[in-house]
């Protein structure tokens, strides 16, 4: 699949969208994905995936472990294109672990699989929990990557998209000076706070 077809399958389903919106960190943008938007279809999550899927079909997967929630969605399509089980790591205490009886196995080669990759954050903390159980983590996959800077997860990063989102200060937001009306992400309704 070439950019321009991943870019108007997201726009097409919503999960990007343009306009002036707050995110919850406080920060505006013209820009807001909500990959969930588009991996809902399964038809285009078994698309996407397919992706994942060709490029470590032959690396020897035997395991794919993906951060809940967001990964779940990703990592259980993937599986099913590999034909090899599928977990999600979930947070217990704020420490991500394996519930569910879930198992990672000795020498298991394992593929981590998430939706959106920003910081990093919970993948690595997935890449730690599958090392501390035994697994070889044998890559890293993702449907977008929207880090800022290169993150070393100690394995192979592929991802289908990189996709740099412009942020800005509300003092400093060109769409405020420019009095264009903020909405909250996921929502298409005006903000009025922020009016
Ligand atoms: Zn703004």
């Amino acid at each position: 699949m070439d950019k321009e077809k991943i870019l108007d399958l997201f726009k097409s389903t919503g999960a990007l969208q343009h306009g002036h919106f707050r995110l919850t960190s406080g920060l505006h943008s013209s820009e807001y994905f909500q990959c969930a938007k588009v991996l809902q279809y399964p038809q285009y999550n078994e698309l996407l995936c397919g992706e994942i899927f060709r490029h470590f079909h032959d690396w020897r997967i035997e395991l794919v472990v993906a951060p809940a929630i967001g990964g779940i969605m990703v990592g259980q399509e993937v599986a099913r294109q590999l034909r090899v089980r599928g977990v999600f790591a979930e947070r217990e205490d704020k420490t991500m672990s394996l519930r569910r009886g879930f198992e990672v196995k000795q020498g298991e080669r394992v593929l981590v699989c998430e939706d959106v990759v920003t910081t990093g954050g919970s993948v690595l903390e997935v890449v730690e929990l599958v090392k501390a159980r035994g697994g070889v983590v044998a890559g890293v996959a993702s449907i977008v990557d929207r880090s800022r800077e290169p993150i070393n997860f100690g394995a192979e990063f592929f991802s289908l998209m990189k996709m740099e989102v412009p942020v800005y200060q509300p003092d400093s937001c060109p769409l405020c000076s420019e009095n264009v009306p903020i909405v909250k992400p996921g929502s298409r309704k005006v903000d009025p706070s922020t009016k």
